[in-house]
Parts: C-alpha cells; structure tokens; sequence
C-alpha cells in the first residue's frame, strides 16, 4: 500500500511520454512537482508546474527523476515535449539538499561521475530485478510482433533459439514455448540449464552453440555480449531470422550477419515503443514506492 507524498517536492528533468505516467502518478499521490523540459506539454497535471532549470530553486527539491537513458555523455537530456536545451550538472545538484536522490533508468560515466561528485545518491531503476520482469512482459509482446512481421511462417511449430535465461530471457523462452514454438534456450549456468529443463525446453550449454544453432528458424538474443559471432553465424541457416534483444550494439556480428543474408535486427527499448503506457505505468508504480520509502526513512530521521 503507498501513502501519499504530500509535501515532496519532486524536479522531473526530460523525458518520452513514458514520463508522462510518471507524473500522473505521483501528481495522484499529492507530491510538489517542477517539471523541466516539458514546455509544450498542453495536458495540466494537479500539483505540476512548469520549471525553467536555470531559474528553478532546487534548495528544496527531495528527487530529481531522470529520463530513462538518465543523461548523454555530455550531460544532456532528452526533451521530447520541449526544445530547450537541458544539460545536467554537478554545480545544480550540489544546490539539492543532501538527501536528494537521483532517479534513472540507466547511467553512464557522466552520470555516474557528477552524483558521485556531489555525493548524491543514484537510482538506476532498470538494475532492479522488479523493474527488469515487469519490463519483460512489453518486451515479450515486441518480440512476437517483431517475430511475426519479419516471418512468412507460424511462430508455432517454428524452432526457436533463445540464448540467455535472465530476467528477460525466461519470460521470451516460456511465452514462444507456450506460443507452441519447439524452443531451445542457451546457458552457460547448470542451474539454467536445471530451470530450462524443468520448464520443458531444450537447454544447451553455450559452449555447443555454433553446433546446436543448424536447424533454428528464429534466434532471440538476450545476452549483451558478442555471442552470435562469424564463426557461428557461418553455421545458421540462411532464413533464420535474428531478434537482437541485448542492449545497443547487441550481441550479433550484424556485418556478417548481412554478409551472409541472414535477416538480423536489432531491438532496443521495445517496451517504450510498443506500450509506452505500460512501460510508463511499471515506472510510477517503482518510483512512488520508492519516493514514499524516502519519506518514511526522513520521518523516521526526524522524529
Ligand atoms: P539479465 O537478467 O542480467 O540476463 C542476462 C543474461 O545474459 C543472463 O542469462 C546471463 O547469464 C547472460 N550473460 C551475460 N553475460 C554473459 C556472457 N559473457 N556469456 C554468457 N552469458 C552471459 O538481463 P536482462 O534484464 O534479461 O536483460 C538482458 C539484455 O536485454 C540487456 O542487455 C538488457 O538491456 C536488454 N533488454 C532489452 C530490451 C529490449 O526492448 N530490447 C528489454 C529489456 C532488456 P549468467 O546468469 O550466466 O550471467
């Protein structure tokens, strides 16, 4: 059950219309919020006003929510609502309280660094196993579409590839399995290759992977390393086709892969592109958990 935030003061830097369930929510639950860099948002939110980051007062400001990507190398972040240029900066969060907290979906070594610097707390939401399996499920539902456009043949009875079982692996490799899909999974783990057995796939250890992958009609990625290299793409039929899910570059020799007219494609942020409101939706519900977590521990502090 999460209380309400009245009387947090919340800065929301940025962002796509994932961020827009975002401020909902937390405008729902009665929190102060300055939002920056959403000058031609037309919607009103309760409770939400618009900021400029050079005029706002961030002395009071209790969380700075980032866009998902958190900042470019440069400290810029992504406007879709405005045109103005917003750039993140050590000297404007050492103006935060000290108990400030930075929200992200991700970082870098700009982010890292500036947090760092002025001893602020960073929150990267998409290293949370919660974010991570909720995240899946738009994830699944991407790739079927992506694997339904790019095939002229049925998913079911398709032999399927999926290599790696994390937290999005497993939800892909169950959802084709149930699909009807004849699915094999790749690990490098015994323990995996125990859950995959026991979900009634085909495991294979990873290490056998240039020999398994002679009969597979769709591959799914999941791995963010190099793993789908020359050597085994040499090995795979021509039709099948690649889902590269493994965060940017993937984990495909995509040169080779084109070389040898192999259909690979490469899959990022599937869940801000094909529900965004779900994937704005599993967010909010994280954050405002969080955020009142904060409070309580301020309260507890203070009392
Ligand atoms: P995860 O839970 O950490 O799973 C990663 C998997 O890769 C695990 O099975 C892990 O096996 C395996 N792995 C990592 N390094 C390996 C290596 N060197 N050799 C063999 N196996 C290795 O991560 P996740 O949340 O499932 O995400 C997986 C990837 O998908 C990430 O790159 C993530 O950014 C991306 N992603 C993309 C989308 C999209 O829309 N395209 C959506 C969600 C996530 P071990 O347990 O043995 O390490």
């Amino acid at each position: 059950m999460i209380g309400l935030l009245t009387g947090v003061e919340i800065a929301v830097m940025g962002g796509d219309a994932r961020q827009l369930e975002v401020i909902k929510k937390l405008a729902e639950l009665d929190a102060k919020i300055s939002l920056i860099g959403f000058e031609q948002l037309n919607h009103p939110f309760a409770g939400a006003s618009k900021e400029k980051i050079n005029e706002m007062d961030f002395s009071s400001i209790d969380a700075v929510i980032l866009p998902i990507p958190g900042t470019d190398l440069e400290g810029k972040i992504e406007t879709i609502f405005s045109n103005e240029e917003v750039i993140l900066k050590s000297e404007l969060l050492s103006k935060t309280p000290p108990h400030c907290t930075i929200y992200s979906g991700i970082s870098n070594a700009y982010l890292d660094s500036i947090t760092k610097k002025v001893n602020r707390k960073l929150v990267k939401l998409f290293e949370r196993d919660d974010v991570a399996i909720y995240n899946s499920i738009p994830t699944v539902e991407g790739t079927i579409m992506m694997a339904i456009q790019h095939t002229d043949f049925t998913i079911h009875g398709s032999r399927v590839m999926v290599l790696g079982l994390g937290r999005t692996g497993m939800s892909v490799a169950r959802s084709f399995h149930v699909l009807g899909a004849k699915v094999k999974v790749g690990a490098r783990k015994s323990e995996h290759i125990a859950r995959i057995t026991e979900m009634g796939m085909e495991p294979f250890f990873l290490d056998n992977l240039e020999e398994v992958v002679k009969d597979v009609d769709i591959c799914i990625n999941t791995i963010p390393v190099n793993i789908l290299t020359a050597k085994v793409l040499a090995k795979m039929p021509t039709h099948t086709l690649i889902i590269d899910l493994a965060s940017k570059p993937g984990g495909t020799d995509f040169r080779y892969a084109e070389k040898r007219g192999i259909k690979a494609l490469l899959a990022p942020g599937l869940p801000g592109i094909v529900a965004p409101k779900t994937a704005g939706k599993i967010l909010a519900n994280v954050l405002s958990q969080l955020l009142q977590e904060d409070l309580l521990k301020r309260k507890e502090k203070t009392e």
